[in-house]
């Protein structure tokens, strides 16, 4: 039976990889940081059939122990401060957690067990400022957020310990993907959240910023296989995994609304406030390298995803209203 642990398993990739893990037969350990409101919303229906650790991605010594109990054939680092917004009121957090935290979960590897397969969970966000349109693992970084630069150290210090130290470490740079399990913060659940509210008449507005932006938004239940698959070639890489399409706030809006019978226009109010100081305008990826060498394909698409969303919202928000 192999072995995974994986850092971030309570996130929405976290518990999508656990579930897609556990059906494949592995051993899966969760590192769990100690919080005192604990979430574990996402992984609460595989709670049981998962192996918890207790550590914290800035305690190099709970990583070594991490690494020492569960004794991995793959570590799958997803665990960081996530949210691009809130890298610019906490700078230094997101760059201990984001950037530098990689360093320690690659120590403990190399320390405990240096044949581990090593998965860094990279970001579109890295190529901020594009340098060229679709973007691919070639294309030159130019971050625009505290966030993005930290997630450049990240991707870099995967591929200097795979160069340095010939682990077997890999750096998926994944476009932005979502879920109903996806964070409420972010837009695409901020709008579907919002779509399911004003439908049963419990809000009138969504306030929201830059509506021009574009990102190439897939599904994240598509994109953990990506990371499972990078980890099974010959040979470690890195892999950008996209849908090859790239669509506007103003377009997942008029998805949304549409669903359910109804005009953005009449309820989306812009508020400076989630205007960012500086923005990422345009994300395309090109991941036919992915397709080629790994097989991957996406299946859900880009409507698909949206609707899934604003169903699951409806009845979360519908169950909440009744209790
Ligand atoms: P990101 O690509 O990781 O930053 O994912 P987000 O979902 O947080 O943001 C995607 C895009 O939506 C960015 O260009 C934001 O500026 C834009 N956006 C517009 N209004 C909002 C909002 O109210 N919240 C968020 N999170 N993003 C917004």
């Amino acid at each position: 039976m192999k072995s995974a642990l994986i850092a971030g398993i309570t996130g929405q990739d976290g518990s999508y990889l656990a579930e897609f893990l556990l059906d494949k037969g592995y051993k899966v350990y969760g590192m769990r940081r100690r919080t005192s409101t604990p979430n574990y919303e996402n992984v609460q229906h595989i709670k049981d059939q998962i192996e918890w650790i207790s550590g914290d991605l800035t305690d190099l010594a709970s990583l070594i122990e991490a690494v020492r109990i569960s004794d991995p054939d793959e570590v799958y680092n997803l665990a960081a401060q996530s949210y691009v917004a809130a890298s610019w009121p906490q700078p230094i957090l997101t760059g201990n957690i984001t950037a530098l935290s990689v360093t320690n979960m690659l120590e403990a590897v190399r320390i405990v067990k240096p044949t581990a397969r090593f998965y860094q969970a990279s970001s579109s966000e890295m190529f901020g400022k594009v340098m060229e349109i679709p973007q691919k693992e070639t294309t030159p970084f130019y971050p625009r957020s505290p966030y993005g630069v930290a997630k450049v150290y990240g991707h870099w210090i995967t591929v200097n310990y795979r160069e340095s130290f010939d682990m077997f470490a890999c750096s998926g740079i994944l476009f932005n993907h979502e879920s109903p399990r996806r964070g409420l913060e972010f837009v695409t659940r901020k709008v579907t959240d919002g779509v399911a509210r004003i439908k049963l008449g419990l809000q009138n507005e969504l306030r929201l910023g830059n509506l021009d932006a574009q990102r190439d938004w897939g599904f994240a239940g598509d994109y953990v296989k990506a990371m499972w698959l990078m980890l099974q070639q010959n040979e470690p890489d890195d892999y950008v995994i996209s849908t090859e399409e790239t669509h506007s706030v103003r377009e997942l809006l008029e998805v949304a609304f549409s669903y359910v019978g109804l005009n953005y226009t009449d309820y989306v109010v812009i508020d400076p406030k989630f205007v960012r100081p500086a923005e990422v305008d345009l994300l395309i990826g090109d991941c036919s390298k992915a397709k080629k060498k790994l097989g991957w394909k996406q299946e859900v698409s880009f409507v698909q995803l949206i609707r899934m969303m604003v169903d699951e919202d409806l009845k979360r928000v519908q169950a909440e209203a009744r209790y």
